[in-house]
């Protein structure tokens, strides 16, 4: 994948907007988590986030998106095997035992929030209750690394010591990204680096970081529909992502559940 897309530095006030966007961003997700039944196809999960979307007046930035052809959804919906993109569609049913990744985008005000979550649907095996345990602690491992004067190998490695001491594989061929005005800029960050290596992280920076966690295998397929992206050996895949700001004060994640103007409020 070529990328040299432009890195831009927000100011206190963009931070605050898309902050905005991903408080949006996390209601959508937690609308279609809700709705995630036995029975229910991943087409209802759209819609669920969609509404949340039309409510606040705000639209995905998924829908559209340039690839193969044009992204026909809001969010993507990827079950067990499949690790991203996968396209909602309203003959796939969730079973029991499935573990579901939702990502979704909002542009708010111009700017992006970027976010993803996983769940079972009803009762998981242990195996993938592990799994996304160890995903969502990858990615919380590599917030942490989100701090002016750490580089993004920090970030990088932070992730895939999380992930490869527990046994499973990253992805190579999808890497998070800046997110701002565009939902991919500048810079790439990579589930797996070298610690002290890359591109200085400043004040204003925001990226969007996702594991993607493979159970079996770091290489992936992509399937006939041209999106959705599966694990090369059918094993279990998991992906978490926030949007994070870099501030004087540390990591800041945009992509919240709870009110930004008023804290612990949901
Ligand atoms: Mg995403
Ligand atoms: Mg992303």
């Amino acid at each position: 994948m070529s990328w040299d897309r432009q890195i831009t530095i927000k100011t206190a006030q963009e931070i605050a907007i898309m902050r905005q966007a991903g408080w949006i961003n996390a209601q959508a997700l937690a609308a279609a988590r809700a709705a995630a039944h036995v029975g229910a196809s991943t087409a209802d999960l759209n819609a669920a986030a969609e509404e949340v979307l039309r409510k606040h007046g705000v639209y995905s930035p998924f829908k559209n998106y340039p690839g193969p052809y044009p992204y026909p959804a809001s969010t993507t919906i990827s079950i067990n095997d499949e690790l991203v993109h996968g396209i909602p569609n309203p003959r796939r049913k969730l079973r029991e035992g499935d573990i579901v990744s939702v990502d979704c985008g909002t542009v708010f005000e111009g700017f992006v929030a970027d976010s993803a979550i996983s769940f079972g649907v009803g009762q998981v095996s242990e195996a993938a209750r592990r799994l996304l345990e160890v995903t969502e602690q990858a990615l919380a491992a590599g917030v942490a690394q989100m701090k002016a004067g750490n580089r993004i190998g920090d970030v990088s490695a932070a992730i895939q010591q999380v992930a490869e001491g527990a046994g499973y594989y990253v992805t190579r061929e999808y890497t998070g990204h800046g997110v701002g005005r565009a939902m991919h800029e500048g810079p790439q960050v990579p589930n797996y680096g070298v610690a002290g290596r890359g591109m200085l992280l400043r004040v204003g920076m925001t990226i969007a970081l996702e594991p993607m966690v493979l159970v079996g295998t770091a290489r992936t397929r992509v399937m006939p529909d041209q999106w959705t992206v599966c694990s090369a050996d059918g094993s279990l895949t998991a992906h978490f992502e926030h949007s994070v700001a870099v501030t004087e004060n540390g990591p800041l994640v945009l992509t919240l559940l709870e009110d930004p103007s008023q804290p612990g409020r949901k």
